[in-house]
């Protein structure tokens, strides 16, 4: 017919020009970052975060006292965790912390996995026993568990970073590692502008400890981060707003990426 020939034409110069474009845009070679993609300097990584206690152990007392392995000897299960004079839980911010932190380490290209998964009071746990082996089965590169102080000290305020001491058959593997990671981790803490404790562990920002069943149990590096003092207002006041916890995700981020640079 005949008004099907100019119509023939328009497809015929579309797929020319399609074609035209096409071989256009080989030519150009070069790899060219498509809007909106960014690098992913954590590609390959895997990254165990944990969100300490859970906001429903205070309604759980026999399973969370209830002892489990902690390396060597035994610790009750879990604890209930503190919270600011205001009522804001320490489960409640380590869990958007930790979850703030997943996303971006995902925007990242890590490959994040989080012990604890939901912040619900009529939930317990897990118990720090699975807590400590969180990354072993999946070989992850490090794990942090991240949590909160409760200290009623005058003016205590700040944060510490707590890593395994190194004991034979338990922690000597992730020892050196570890301390490592501590040191980043505090490195990146205080570049977001977060002051050091200035009421534990020696004022430099660093503990070693061999009592934590969440540290000894892990055969990989691993740190456990008390982000600041819930006790006190001004940090009471960070930490309970989404805008305040950001601070602590940049700190934990730059941290994360100095250690895996
Ligand atoms: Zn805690």
């Amino acid at each position: 017919m005949a008004v099907a020939e100019p119509a023939r034409v328009r497809v015929v110069i579309a797929a020319l020009l399609a074609a035209l474009l096409g071989a256009v845009s080989v030519v150009s070679g070069a790899p060219v970052a498509e809007a909106g993609t960014e690098p992913e300097p954590l590609a390959g990584r895997t990254i165990v975060l944990d969100a300490g206690h859970q906001l429903g152990n205070a309604n759980f007392p026999a399973q969370i006292n209830r002892p489990v392995p902690a390396g060597g000897f035994t610790k009750p299960c879990n604890t209930t965790g503190t919270a600011t004079n205001g009522g804001y839980p320490e489960a409640t911010f380590n869990f958007a912390v930790a979850s703030a932190l997943r996303d971006r380490l995902t925007d990242a290209g890590a490959t994040v996995v989080m012990v604890r998964k939901t912040n619900r009071a009529d939930l317990w746990g897990p118990c720090i026993d699975v807590r400590g082996r969180a990354g072993n089965a999946i070989d992850a590169d490090l794990k942090i568990s991240i949590h909160a102080d409760g200290s009623y000290v005058a003016g205590a305020r700040g944060f510490h970073v707590i890593a395994p001491v190194s004991r034979a058959g338990w922690t000597a593997d992730i020892a050196e590692d570890s301390r490592q990671l501590a040191l980043d981790v505090r490195a990146g803490l205080e570049s977001a502008g977060l002051p050091r404790a200035n009421y534990i562990a020696g004022g430099d920002g660093l503990d070693f400890r061999s009592d934590l069943g969440t540290l000894n149990l892990s055969d990989v590096p691993t740190v456990m981060v008390e982000a600041g003092n819930m006790r006190n207002a001004d940090e009471a006041g960070r930490m309970s707003t989404a805008s305040g916890r950001s601070v602590y995700v940049n700190g934990l981020l730059r941290g994360v990426l100095r250690y895996l640079d």
